[in-house]
């Protein structure tokens, strides 16, 4: 089943996509939502240009064998396709730690694998009745956080994050987000600036950013154990 785990791309070396960790990372194509920001949108499709075929994404992955860490399943969203825990299996085999980068697109199918990684990159888009200002699909913000429940419950070691361009959130709105997270004993938070032009909606490359908001970050550090902002 792991053969049909459909791999748009590939990048062999990475320090910064599972903390502490040298990792490669595979992203696995095709996603139902459609983040404005979304800086990947050749993965969006069910298909890629540019997909690896799993046999050589395992050759890869034998040569890294005592030379990395372990292995992160990013996407596009890697939870929806029913390959992925045969993949995860097959790679765990070999050695490597699993990570997984999800936004818990459909909670049921989160639930499923979250159990079988070591660490889970977990994005929450908004607050829940925000969401679909963002990933431009309806009923995306209760998906995201009951998935985000599912992730809490498991036990799992995990980071939450939050990618802010600022026409999509305001700082009031944004704290708001972040005093929930807290409430439901998140432990460890992330605010990911968008720095990049490449975007799926060009419109928010022409938007320039609000870059001052100490007081904001300021409140933020007190409200979870570890916060990390980025960008
Ligand atoms: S969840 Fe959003 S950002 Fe992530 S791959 Fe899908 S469209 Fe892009």
């Amino acid at each position: 089943m792991s053969r049909m785990l459909r791999v748009g791309g590939l990048v062999p070396l990475t320090t910064l996509d599972y903390p502490g960790q040298l990792a490669c990372v595979l992203f696995c194509q095709g996603c139902a939502w459609r983040c404005r920001y979304c800086h990947n949108p050749d993965l969006i499709g069910p298909r890629g240009s540019a997909e690896l075929d799993w046999c050589r994404v395992l050759a890869f992955l034998q040569r890294r064998q005592g030379l990395l860490d372990a292995v992160v399943f990013s996407g596009g969203e890697p939870t929806l396709q029913e390959g992925l825990p045969a993949a995860i299996h097959e790679v765990r085999q070999m050695g490597f730690r699993i990570g997984l980068h999800s936004a818990g697109i459909k909670p049921a199918a989160f639930a499923k694998v979250v159990g079988l990684a070591d660490w889970v990159g977990f994005d929450v888009k908004a607050l829940p009745q925000d969401s679909e200002s963002v990933t431009g699909v309806a009923g995306s913000g209760a998906a995201n956080w009951r998935s985000l429940d599912h992730l809490l419950d498991s036990g799992v070691d995990y980071e939450c994050r939050t990618t802010v361009h600022w026409h999509l959130f305001d700082p009031p709105r944004l704290l708001e987000l972040a005093e929930q997270l807290s409430e439901r004993g998140v432990k460890r938070f992330a605010i990911q600036l968008v720095r990049t032009a490449r975007m799926l909606d060009p419109e928010l490359s022409l938007i320039s950013p609000q870059t001052r908001q100490a007081e904001l970050w300021a409140q933020m550090r007190e409200l979870f154990p570890e916060f990390i902002l980025r960008g």
